[in-house]
């Protein structure tokens, strides 16, 4: 046995006989919440140990009043509205996009965002409304749009946005969560914003960080890693803060270009979070001096539920397991999702009714 399978079978054992107090530590990211599921990761923990899904999945954060609105622009006259796959089924207060779409709205899917400055040269006559939703990780390439719509001097494109940004979820939940002891901080997230980003967050609620990676080794020693960080708080009171166990990918600073390129275009605002509400600073929106390429992004104020029995707000702050929904893998699955989280790969219904995860 080789010195790294031994040191993975030794925390195995460990993360199933634990039988100290309960510890649940939370993952802010959708990718996490996948590569857990997949990884059955959740199956091999102690009862005593607790994996919560929270609100990483940058789909399922987004409020029915945003989908509402692409929905209204995109019956509007000499008006396409452009969005990645998962968006496009996610329930609004009455439809989808795709129903919309259906219905005869002007919606096309992309790949890239850079597909859209494409689609406005060979339709100059069209106006093409991008939807921008997602976190830090997915900003820049926002900011790179951006940079390339000013050089081209590409005028009819417009960005919904509905940005979000970690810490202040992060500390929201803190406050507002359900016992979390400590978070697996989003690898992604972090890649673009440097590990240091949490660090005034582990000092401010003394919970222990856990920066993860994605695959089955890295992402068991993060989980290792921060239970005992947690279990070590609780002995000792010794706290030990941010630890990064993603250093391939993720350093302390980040990548400066790429927070360079989004300051340039964006600027902190308030975010409201499906089935959470609005949460000061949580969020990002054009700056004003390029306002004319926003689509309206100030005036979204609505989250209506399309069925009242949706628990995902209770699912997303980690207040209930997507088990305890009477919809789920009934009424709800990923043909006909009821709610945001069954409809993103990334959603923690999704995940748990994929893997047949149950904790
Ligand atoms: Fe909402 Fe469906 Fe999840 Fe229930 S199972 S919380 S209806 S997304």
């Amino acid at each position: 046995m080789t010195d790294i399978s031994h040191k993975i079978s030794q925390i195995k054992k460990w993360l199933a006989a634990y039988d100290g107090p309960d510890i649940s530590i939370m993952e802010v990211c959708g990718s996490h919440t996948a590569a857990i599921s997949k990884y059955g990761i959740s199956g091999i923990l102690s009862e005593k140990l607790h994996l919560i899904s929270g609100p990483g999945c940058p789909v399922c954060v987004t409020p029915t009043g945003y989908i509402d609105r692409l929905i209204e622009l995109s019956m509007e006259e000499h008006t396409t509205v452009v969005t990645f796959g998962d968006l496009i089924r996610v329930p609004g207060r009455e439809k989808s996009l795709a129903e919309a779409k259906g219905e005869g709205a002007s919606v096309e899917m992309v790949y890239s965002p850079m597909d859209i400055v494409r689609l406005a040269k060979e339709h100059p006559d069209r106006r093409f409304v991008f939807a921008a939703v997602g976190f830090e990780t997915t900003a820049p390439v926002y900011a790179v749009l951006l940079e390339q719509l000013v050089a081209e001097q590409v005028s009819n494109v417009r960005l919904l946005t509905a940005l979000k940004t970690m810490p202040p979820v992060i500390g929201w939940l803190c406050e507002h969560g359900d016992g979390i002891d400590g978070f697996l901080a989003p690898g992604h997230v972090a890649a673009v914003t440097g590990s240091d980003l949490f660090v005034p967050l582990a000092d401010q609620y003394h919970v222990p960080f856990g920066v993860a990676g994605f695959g089955a080794e890295e992402l068991l020693l993060a989980v290792y890693g921060t239970f005992r960080a947690v279990e070590q708080y609780r002995d000792s009171g010794v706290l030990s803060g941010v630890k990064n166990y993603y250093p391939s990918v993720v350093c302390a600073q980040g990548n400066q270009r790429a927070k360079k390129l989004v300051d340039t275009y964006f600027e902190p605002s308030d975010a409201l979070w499906r089935g959470i509400g609005v949460i000061a600073g949580s969020g990002r929106k054009l700056r004003a001096e390029y306002a004319k390429f926003d689509a309206g992004s100030d005036h979204l104020t609505e989250d209506h539920k399309k069925n009242q029995a949706c628990r995902c707000d209770q699912v997303l702050m980690g207040k209930a397991l997507p088990g305890d929904c009477p919809l789920f893998g009934t009424v709800c699955t990923p043909m006909n999702p009821q709610g945001a989280c069954m409809v993103s790969e990334e959603g923690s219904c999704h995940q748990y009714l994929m893997y047949h995860r149950t904790r």
